[in-house]
């Protein structure tokens, strides 16, 4: 496994052996086939300033190392970064504007993203515009002089809305801003924006790469030395890191990243067709069906449609409550990305902090109910949502 050293050359590999091999050769000291967890603050040097490359907890931890490396490999990406959470690795990025800058925000993006830009970096005098970047002409139009970067998920949350990302890719590098690709929900199992033309990809690690609702993480991933520079430099400085023991689990969680979502997405593509067939079910958004607007770029974009079901229940917000108390095997709670399976209502709950009005606007019903399927057995979960539609109803 000499050829899996961090930084060492993975191309040509498929992502299911970086995923258990990539920044993880067996410990050099002992022989350990799974990365130690090395939680010493600090490193002793043989001489002033002549270290073998750790000297401080904050600035490097090897355990970290390998997951920045294992990440870095399974984006094609040549520099990764981890954070104590994915919030702490935008704000790492976000730091590197500057008073008078513009980020272009898609308008369906993550909440504490939303609020991260709106409440945190507009007092600072970082402004942002939040565009349908399904319209290129108005994303044309949004572009200021003072762009600097474009910041998208795709698809987004909870409408699942699909974006094109090297058509965005090569609008904002025309333009010379950097683009920001959030691949938490896509996973790079589904989708690699990098290859596509982003910059950077960004991941809230909580979701699919650590997978088992125990670890609050983050990461940051370039192909782009000056900026790697640069966010190393911030991490370090800002200080958001993650602890060695969360990034062994997030290591540990990545070994069946391919497994668990192609798992969950071929659950959900069972159950997206079942409900769109169902008589109370008013509307199914899954990237995967052929009613999807964006079900031709998502097969163009994407290797598959992923583990995240948006659907409207009939009878409104008194239906899909009840629908979300019915159900036994998955979970009503936030988050995604688990080994379990969890719905969740966005109207009240991931999304109630966004503006009734436009909530609406955006498509957010109060019947919308959002489903992330973990890796159960299909016909188990499919019965739990059946039943439970069922009791709903009354
Ligand atoms: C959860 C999430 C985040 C924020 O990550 P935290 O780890 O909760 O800070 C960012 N983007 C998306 C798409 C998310 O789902």
């Amino acid at each position: 496994m000499r050829a899996m050293k961090a930084g060492a050359k993975t191309e040509g590999l498929s992502l299911d052996t970086l995923a258990v091999h990539a920044g993880q050769p067996p410990d050099p000291t002992s022989g350990a086939v799974m990365t130690p967890i090395v939680l010493s603050s600090t490193f002793a040097q043989r001489a002033p300033g002549e270290h073998q490359g750790f000297e401080y907890g904050r600035s490097g931890n090897p355990t970290r190392r390998a997951l920045e490396a294992c990440v870095a490999a399974l984006e094609g990406g040549r520099h990764g970064f981890a954070f104590s959470s994915g919030l702490g690795a935008e704000t790492t990025l976000l730091t590197l504007l500057r008073t008078g800058d513009h980020v272009l925000c898609g308008d369906d993006v993550y909440g504490g993203t939303f609020r991260l830009l709106d409440k945190v970096l507009a007092p600072l005098g970082i402004s942002s515009s939040f565009v349908d970047l399904s319209d290129l002409g108005r994303v044309r139009d949004a572009f200021r002089p003072n762009t600097r970067m474009v910041w998208l998920e795709t698809p987004t949350n909870p409408l699942l809305k699909i974006f094109d990302i090297g058509a965005l890719a090569s609008l904002a590098r025309d333009r010379g801003a950097l683009v920001v690709v959030d691949n938490t929900f896509a996973t790079p199992v589904l989708q690699s924006p990098l290859a596509l033309g982003a910059t950077a990809v960004v991941h809230s690690t909580t979701k699919y790469l650590n997978g088992h609702s125990d670890v609050i993480g983050g990461a940051v991933v370039t192909s782009d030395a000056e900026l790697a520079e640069r966010i190393g430099f911030q991490q370090n400085a800002i200080g958001a890191v993650p602890s060695p023991f969360d990034c062994y689990l997030v290591l540990r969680g990545i070994k069946t990243l391919g497994l668990r979502v192609r798992q969950a997405s071929y659950t959900a593509a069972m159950i997206a067709d079942k409900l769109s067939r169902h008589p109370q079910v008013e509307r199914v958004i899954y990237p995967g069906l052929k009613s999807h607007p964006g079900h031709a770029l998502a097969t163009q974009q994407m290797t598959g449609y992923g583990g995240m079901i948006s659907f409207v229940v009939k009878g409104g917000l008194p239906h899909a409550s009840a629908f979300l108390s019915a159900l036994e095997i998955f979970s009503c709670a936030e988050s995604l990305g688990g080994v379990e399976s969890l719905a969740e209502h966005p109207a009240i709950m991931t999304h109630a902090s966004i503006p009734e009005a436009q909530r609406r606007a955006l498509g957010i019903d109060d019947g919308l109910v959002r489903l992330s399927i973990g890796v159960e057995a299909a016909d188990d979960l499919w019965t739990d949502v059946e039943r439970a539609l069922k009791r709903a109803a009354g």
